[in-house]
């Protein structure tokens, strides 16, 4: 059963609409007989030309006006009415017209239509438009106004998210932890008799696009228990209180239907520490819907059978309060995927697209580090595309290839010009980076040079790939890539000296390497093993606070320098000994405006053997 009331909801404009027609039969039904002039107004000669003509048949004197009924031309009969003259001779003129003079003739209808026409219908109307509009506000805020607050939580019951743990590649851990939390819920009384209680709550912390949302659905998948799943950021409302009210219900639904599993997704949006700093309403309205959720936490104990997943890939913003035992107590890791892993992803994705027997995922997989599965699964998707538009009907390594570059550095620029001076610079700069890269003790082999452009932005590149999946980065590792970043910028110098802007990204890629190791790996002699920075949040952008005096920062600062400096002088050292070869790869790379690490090498050695 899957309920979504957004579906049954009607569009704004629909309101407007039977609004609108409203409006216009109102006009067309009663104001017509309100402003058309049910007694005509004659100047005094007219009026005396009608009696003159014998069609004046009743007549009445008003304080300020004569009010008559006369025949006109077809001998319809209407009510006229005129101003008042000082006419001496009316009385005369009038009977001698044979017209008959009474008291009073009414120039309104009835007082009780006018009364209908002038305040009942108005009133009826805007009482109409008055529902409508707050039945309107209700839909709007879910549900009408005698379920102000339900939660929309979807309830799905096992095949509907059709995913299982079939399809989470990797992440055995993580599927470890949540399938024991399922057996729980199956089978009770295995960890009962033995006195176990499970955590009330797990919660799946870890970058973006790793897995955790499609984790919790392969869990509503495997659990054949109902599952409730919200996402944090439909808890947030327009007004204070409805985010509580929908917690609550979410909660009384999920006694109601226990055992079951409620997953709440992104809980962050919910879940931030509370310092009261920003003080603006919506934050107000956000802790108390916090608040709720510890409540309700707290309120129901784990053996009813209710267990509580969230997901979030900003951990350290969470209140501590939801962290406490009893509540989120149990952390899933969901990490980016190691070289295993990513070959895992790709193979699962790759099941449901044609491709060629020849296709090496391990090669993919091996040029992909620190790709996230989401990443993984676009390579998959943007190579099946890529196989589309070249007419064939399978995917090929070449397209797999093409479309990591096209993740990892954007779409190919085809039409851009330029001009034979600036390719030879771009051409020279990548092979920098490579040729330092090659006489580098053991830096990462040479896997691919381009300098086709790409929509990114990027005018060439060189591409390393590890021969096998690392997890540690050595001081000596580092300071390679100081040199191998400072490269480009070298050939330049050595060849044309000049220098262009065409370096900025590495500046700032080394500079980001040479401050890490200073503050964070402890790898300077200068400050040794102190922590000078930390990260904020691991998982999403890797922005730092300082953690040292500004004397200390300052010293930093140059020790960066001096770093990149050095690195720099020893690029510089490489290039002007290696020349010869440098303008021979640089030739190839311009004829060909690609080529790979195999034929990069080729070029290396024969110049060795000579
Ligand atoms: P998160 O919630 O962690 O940000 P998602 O669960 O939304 O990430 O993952 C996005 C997509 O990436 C998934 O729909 C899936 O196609 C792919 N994906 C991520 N991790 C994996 C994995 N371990 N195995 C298979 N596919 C994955
Ligand atoms: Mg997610
Ligand atoms: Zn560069």
């Amino acid at each position: 059963m899957k309920t979504d009331p957004k579906n049954t909801r009607k569009p704004l404009a629909f309101y407007y609409v039977i609004a609108m027609l409203v409006l216009m039969l109102l006009n067309a039904l009663v104001f017509p007989s309100l402003m058309s002039p049910r007694v005509r107004e004659v100047s005094y000669s007219e009026f005396l030309t009608m009696i003159e003509e014998k069609r004046v048949q009743e007549v009445a004197m008003d304080t300020d006006q004569i009010v008559f009924t006369a025949q006109n031309a077809e001998g319809d009969v209407s009510i006229y009415k005129t101003g008042l003259w000082p006419d001496e001779k009316l009385v005369d003129r009038l009977n001698e017209s044979g017209a008959q003079f009474t008291a009073a003739i009414p120039t309104q209808d009835s007082p009780l239509l006018s009364f209908i026409t002038g305040w009942v219908l108005p009133i009826v109307f805007f009482v109409i438009i008055g529902q409508l509009m707050s039945r309107m506000l209700a839909k709007r805020m879910g549900g009408n106004a005698m379920q102000f607050g339900k939660s929309n939580a979807k309830v799905y019951v096992e095949s509907q998210t059709g995913k299982t743990f079939a399809d989470v590649a990797g992440q055995d851990e993580a599927k470890e932890a949540l399938r024991e939390i399922v057996d729980f819920l199956h089978n009770p009384d295995k960890y009962k008799a033995i006195g176990a209680s499970l955590p009330k709550g797990a919660l799946l912390v870890g970058p973006p696009g790793t897995g955790k949302t499609l984790l919790a659905k392969a869990v509503a998948g495997e659990a054949k228990v109902p599952f409730f799943s919200i996402s944090g950021s439909e808890f947030v409302e327009m007004f204070v209180g409805m985010g509580a009210a929908k917690v609550r219900d979410l909660f009384k639904q999920a006694a109601e239907k226990a055992p079951c599993i409620v997953f709440i997704d992104e809980i962050d949006t919910i879940g931030k520490k509370r310092d009261g700093a920003q003080g603006m309403g919506g934050n107000d309205e956000r802790e108390q819907t916090l608040n709720q959720l510890l409540t309700e936490m707290d309120g129901f104990d784990g053996a009813k059978g209710v267990v509580i997943l969230a997901a979030t890939n900003r951990p350290e913003s969470l209140d501590k309060a939801l962290l406490r035992p009893g509540r989120f107590d149990r952390r899933i890791p969901v990490e980016l995927p190691d070289l295993q892993g990513r070959v895992a992803i790709l193979k699962v994705h790759a099941k449901n697209v044609k491709m060629d027997a020849q296709v090496d995922f391990d090669t993919i997989g091996r040029a992909t580090s620190g790709a996230s599965g989401a990443e993984l699964a676009n390579i998959i998707n943007e190579a099946a595309l890529r196989a589309v538009r070249m007419g064939r009907d399978t995917v090929t390594q070449t397209d797999l290839e093409e479309s990591v570059e096209t993740v990892i550095a954007g779409y190919q620029r085809k039409g851009a010009v330029i001009n034979e001076r600036e390719k030879k610079i771009i051409a020279y700069h990548e092979i920098g980076h490579a040729l330092v890269a090659a006489r580098l003790k053991d830096a990462a082999p040479v896997h691919k040079i381009t300098i086709i452009p790409r929509t990114s932005g990027a005018l060439g590149y060189t591409m390393q790939v590890e021969e096998e999946e690392r997890v540690l980065m050595s001081r000596a590792d580092m300071l390679n890539q100081l040199v191998i970043l400072t490269g480009g910028r070298a050939a330049e110098e050595v060849v044309f000296h000049t220098i262009t802007s065409g370096a900025s990204n590495d500046i700032e890629k080394a500079t980001n390497v040479a401050r890490t190791m200073i503050t964070r790996y402890g790898m300077s002699d200068q400050f040794g093993m102190v922590a000078l920075e930390t990260v904020n949040n691991p998982y999403l952008s890797a922005d730092t606070s300082l953690m040292c005096s500004q004397d200390t920062s300052a010293r930093v600062d140059a020790e960066v320098q001096k770093m990149i400096a050095q690195a720099h002088d020893k690029a510089i050292e490489i290039l002007t000994n290696d020349r010869d070869l440098m303008d021979r790869l640089a030739g190839h790379l311009l004829e060909k405006e690609t080529i790979t690490g195999v034929e990069f090498m080729e070029i290396m050695e024969k110049e060795d053997h000579q």
